[in-house]
């Protein structure tokens, strides 16, 4: 492993060794970039990229958020090795949202290097967990990577978040479920559906990527806000998944106008799906997270069982510490 070099840049790292250089989440100026998924923190500099490899599911969420594609792509499948250069590259369900990868990469001296990217080693509704694979050298996110971060089990958060929508809805309110746009708000759709709710979504992006989730194979029903759907909210028991609170206020009043639109806010409640609400107590919601917990973090690296591990994220020297104290050498990228 002499001669790795592997540098936090932007929001991602730069990995060099040999003949070969990548962007792993971050454009580097003509270079190769591996993109893990579509999330806004992973996309640093990606227009400077000479070359994007990426999952189908990656790139038609970023052009459903609104992203324009720049740079020349590769579309790589899950477990299906390419060359580039003198390396291997096997992009591996990541579980954390549509299209998200992790990249095994294998040097022409045989050394094994695994890009985590974000990733959850827990089954959701719409995505499948991540699952180790042996590496020299692993390179892994950090976000939930000190120890009070230990999710429940997923089927409990789920049932708490569908006993609440019946709870709100059977006292006449509007339950309301804030979630980020991508990966946790079609969980929730794809949940309270299944619940037999009816889902109004509140904002276009949710939509646009939910399309996306749909034309790969999980196909979820929901009734987007607009001028022939609004009126529901005033007459059916209906669930609200949103991304913006505020924006979707700003499109009831357009399409409601504001006295009806703040007769329907005084009767919404809103939660937040996100595992941040776990310890911040000021926080209404569920601990529904795309990311693994500290067990999982802890757990995922022992199975990949590397000779050395990079955590990046947050919470990256606090994972590297407990790494190192479990046997395996950690390095934090900041
Ligand atoms: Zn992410």
């Amino acid at each position: 492993m002499s001669g790795l070099s592997i540098v936090k840049e932007g929001t991602g790292v730069v990995i060099k060794y040999g003949d070969v250089i990548l962007g792993l989440d971050v454009g580097h100026p003509g270079s190769t970039t591996l993109l893990s998924h579509g999330h806004f923190d992973h996309l640093g500099r990606i227009q400077m990229a000479r070359e994007v490899i990426t999952t189908q599911g990656t790139l038609d969420v970023f052009r459903a958020r609104g992203g324009r594609v720049k740079w020349q792509t590769t579309i790589a499948e899950y477990n299906e090795t390419m060359f580039h250069e003198s390396a291997m590259i096997t992009p591996i369900d990541a579980g954390h949202v549509l299209g998200s990868a992790m990249f095994l990469i294998e040097f022409n001296d045989g050394m094994r290097l695994l890009y985590t990217g974000d990733f959850n080693n827990v089954d959701s509704i719409v995505h499948k967990a991540a699952s180790a694979v042996d590496a020299d050298v692993l390179v892994t996110e950090a976000t939930y990577g000190t120890p009070e971060w230990e999710f429940p089990e997923r089927a409990q958060t789920h049932s708490r978040i569908i006993a609440k929508a019946e709870e709100e809805l059977s006292a006449g309110r509007i339950p309301r479920f804030k979630a980020y746009s991508l990966g946790k708000a079609q969980e929730a759709i794809a949940l309270l559906q299944d619940n037999g709710f009816t889902v109004m979504t509140g904002n276009g992006t949710i939509d646009a990527v939910s399309r996306a989730y749909t034309k790969h194979g999980n196909e979820l029903n929901f009734v987007p806000t607009n001028k022939s759907t609004v009126r529901r909210l005033t007459t059916e028991d209906v669930v609200i998944v949103s991304s913006s609170p505020g924006h979707m206020r700003r499109r009831l009043v357009k399409l409601l106008g504001s006295l009806i639109t703040r007769d329907l806010e005084s009767k919404t409640v809103d939660y937040d799906l996100s595992g941040w609400t776990l310890t911040d107590q000021g926080r209404k919601g569920f601990p529904l997270s795309a990311h693994a917990d500290f067990p999982g973090l802890l757990q995922f690296a022992k199975n990949v069982d590397p000779k050395i591990a990079y955590c990046f994220t947050s919470n990256a020297s606090s994972l590297s510490e407990h790494l190192s104290s479990e046997g395996i050498s950690s390095v934090p990228l900041e």
